[in-house]
C-alpha cells in the first residue's frame, strides 16, 4: 500500500527567509508546502505489514519546490533552495491547528464555486461568512506553536 493512503493532503504557504547565490540579496519567499495529516483509521485493504506500517505512520508537512526566482529586479535569476528544513513533523498541537483550518478553507472553495447559486441562499450564505471571519479571528489570537518562528501555517482560499 502507498503510503500516502495513510495521509490526507492539503496545500499551505509558508514564508522563509533565502539568500540569492548570484546577487546575494536576501528576500522572504512564500514557499508552497504540503501537509499529510495522518488519517483517523487505518484505510481499508490494509493489510498486516501496512498496519504496522500506519501505526508508526506521523503526520507531517514537505516542501513542494526546490527553486526559486530571485526576487531583486535586476537578479530575476532561479536558485535552488538551501539552508532551510524542508520536511517537519507535525505534533498534536499543530495537527490540531492544521485539522480547524483545513475544512474552513475547504468551506471557503464551495463558497467561491456556489457563487452562481447566490440568489437561492443568500441569507444562510451571510450567516456563514460572519460565522467564519468569527473562526478566523479566534484562530488568529491562538497561534499555533511552529518550527520556525516567523512561520505560521494559512491556506490558499
Ligand atoms: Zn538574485
Amino acid at each position: 500500500m502507498d503510503e500516502r493512503a495513510f495521509y490526507i493532503e492539503a496545500p499551505t504557504t509558508r514564508t522563509a527567509e533565502l539568500s540569492c547565490p548570484h546577487c546575494r540579496t536576501t528576500a522572504t519567499y512564500e514557499l508552497r508546502w504540503v501537509v499529510r495529516r495522518k488519517k483517523n483509521r487505518v484505510p481499508d485493504g490494509a493489510d498486516e505489514r501496512d498496519r504496522a506500517r500506519f501505526a508508526k505512520a506521523q503526520s507531517y508537512m514537505v516542501l513542494a519546490e526546490d527553486k526559486v526566482t530571485c526576487s531583486n529586479t535586476r537578479c530575476r535569476r532561479t536558485f535552488e533552495i538551501s539552508g532551510i528544513k524542508t520536511m517537519a513533523f507535525l505534533n498534536p498541537e499543530q495537527e490540531a491547528a492544521v485539522a480547524q483550518t483545513a475544512p474552513q478553507a475547504a468551506r471557503q472553495q464551495a463558497k467561491q464555486q456556489s457563487k452562481k447559486k447566490k440568489a437561492k441562499a443568500k441569507h444562510k450564505k451571510s450567516a456563514q461568512a460572519q460565522q467564519g471571519q468569527k473562526k478566523q479571528q479566534k484562530q488568529k489570537r491562538k497561534k499555533p506553536k511552529v518550527y520556525f518562528p516567523s512561520d505560521y501555517i494559512h491556506y490558499r482560499p
